[in-house]
């Protein structure tokens, strides 16, 4: 570290949103362009370089954080940008999208604000491509092996680049029209902005990766002949098996699930659609559900301009320290947090019904009611208590006439046919079983990312693609030098 004393003498800055009233009238990313870079290295010397670093623990990927950050203190961008991308494929997509478990595990966090881990990832990420830094690295030689990989998310990105770079011939298969899995069609533009996405699939592309969008492996193409055709096969399809919400009205028009919402308009901003089939222009919205899918319907619907917001969460409010008993430091807390759509919905008061941010918590959705022609118009509520029981005379009814469900995902789609015509073993919750080298019961095929492991997190996904990779070249080469961050088994730090 550049200033040894960096951490008492500098504050925690993190890197400026744009004013509410301008970022909902665009799709574009949320901050300030260019604000990052001015203040990062100072940031990033409020690292203590501790000798004992719980961030990189705390990171799936076991990034190296302490590492770039003394590189970037001392503005080495090149060196830090080779540290960041020895264990991160995609470093800008965790740096805009992560929820930095690191941060939570700083030491500094212990009883100061945590180091700006994330912002000094993406920061790196972002001037590693401008300087040029991030050149396509094909293979020296090809193995004359071949691997399929199943759906193009995160996970299937990762697998596929690590094979790729090992010299492999590598065959990415996409139901969708376009790769990128949920950070294509899910994840909205004002979280990341998707020329961040088009930019890697061209490096990939550049380094011999093939791309085989619009392409259902078990309807367009069957699993016998994938297996046929490539030496090995993975399975990264992901885990978007919605859940349901079975009361009683739940047939009316108007209410939808959020993976139905959020690629519509997705699609407007891809130049697919005028507008959104489903817009939520000039109706009165609730969202059911308060996890991450809740919020980016929240910050779609408040930019679609929405009469009225409100997110329902089954869940108390959590406080805003973390509760040092139940989750002590370095583990990740369930606190209040602000997201950006909620700063939005907050600022322009999208939700008469609740106290400050949208939200209402211990909510709990009792049925619908609708109108004459069968389209929701009310969505009766409840307060629950901790065992999810209402508390007498609080019931409520809120006007929605466009009501969206985000309610979490079971497990992998299997209407495509692939688990069947496999004959996959499944576990109980619908994910695929595998062992502990990510193989399923069908020789030669393996399975990673939420497909496996279950509904997660980015950082999880490309770490998992990653170690499912150094699997497959294990398997087609008996060797491998590919990094394998994570074991199927592992999971985030607990107590
Ligand atoms: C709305 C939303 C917002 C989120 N926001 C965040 C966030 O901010 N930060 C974060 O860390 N995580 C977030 N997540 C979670 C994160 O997106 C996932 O954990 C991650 O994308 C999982 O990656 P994956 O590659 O395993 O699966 P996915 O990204 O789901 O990709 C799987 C791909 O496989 C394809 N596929 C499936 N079956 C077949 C088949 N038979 N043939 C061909 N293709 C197939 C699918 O079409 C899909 O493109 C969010 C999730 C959602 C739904
Ligand atoms: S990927 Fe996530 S956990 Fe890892 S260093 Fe980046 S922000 Fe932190």
């Amino acid at each position: 570290m550049a200033d040894p004393k960096g951490f008492m003498t500098t504050p925690r800055q993190e890197w400026a949103r744009r004013p509410v009233e301008e970022r909902v009238r665009d799709w574009d990313e949320v901050y300030v362009p260019g604000a990052l870079l001015p203040i990062i290295s100072k940031q990033a010397d409020r690292c203590m370089d501790c000798g004992v670093p719980f961030c990189h623990d705390a990171c799936p990927l076991g990034n190296l954080i302490p590492e770039w950050n003394d590189l970037v203190s001392r503005e080495d961008w090149k060196a830090a940008s080779e540290r960041l991308h020895a264990t991160n494929n995609f470093p800008e997509f965790t740096g805009r999208l992560c929820p930095a478990p690191c941060e939570a595990g700083c030491v500094l966090a212990i009883n100061q604000p945590a180091v700006t881990i994330k912002n000094v990832e993406c920061a790196i990420a972002d001037r590693a491509w401008e300087e040029g830094f991030t050149p396509a690295r094909p293979p020296e030689r090809l193995s004359g092996r071949t691997v399929a990989v199943v759906g193009s998310g995160p996970t299937g990105l990762a697998a596929a680049q690590q094979l790729t770079r090992a010299g492999h011939t590598v065959a990415v298969f996409e139901k969708d029209d376009r790769i990128g899995g949920l950070m294509r069609y899910g994840i909205p533009e004002f979280k990341m902005e998707k020329r961040h996405l088009e930019r890697r699939i061209a490096q990939m592309l550049a380094e011999g990766t093939k791309f085989r969008a619009s392409t259902a492996v078990g309807r367009d193409i069957s699993a016998a002949d994938l297996r046929a055709r490539y030496d090995a096969v993975v399975l990264a399809t992901g885990a978007t098996a919605w859940r349901e919400l079975p009361a009683p009205g739940r047939e009316l028009h108007g209410i939808h699930q959020a993976m139905v919402y959020l690629p519509l308009s997705n699609r407007v901003c891809e130049g697919d659609l005028e507008v959104s089939p489903l817009s939520a222009a000039g109706k009165h919205v609730v969202i059911v559900g308060g996890g991450d899918t809740g919020a980016d319907c929240l910050g779609t619907a408040v930019r679609q301009g929405a009469a009225s917001v409100t997110q329902l969460d089954i869940y108390a409010q959590p406080g805003a320290e973390r509760d040092e008993d139940v989750e002590p430091w370095p583990t990740y807390p369930k606190v209040y947090r602000l997201s950006a759509a909620h700063e939005e919905a907050r600022d322009l008061r999208t939700a008469p019904a609740a106290d400050a941010d949208a939200r209402l918590f211990a909510a709990s959705t009792l049925r619908f009611t609708g109108d004459a022609e069968g389209h929701v118009r009310e969505l009766h509520l409840v307060e629950v208590d901790a065992r999810r029981e209402p508390v007498p005379g609080t019931d409520r009814v809120l006007p929605a006439d466009l009501v969206l469900l985000a309610l979490g995902f079971n497990g992998p789609d299997q209407e495509d046919g692939l688990v069947d015509q496999l004959g996959l073993v499944l576990q109980p919750r619908g994910t695929i079983a595998r062992d502990d080298g990510f193989a399923t019961n069908v020789p030669g095929v393996f399975a990673a990312g939420d497909a496996a492991r279950g509904q997660s997190l980015i950082v999880w996904a490309i770490a998992e693609g990653r170690a499912v990779a150094a699997a497959v070249d294990r398997y087609l080469m008996g060797t491998s030098q590919l990094p394998a961050p994570v074991a199927p088994g592992d999971r985030p730090m607990r107590v």
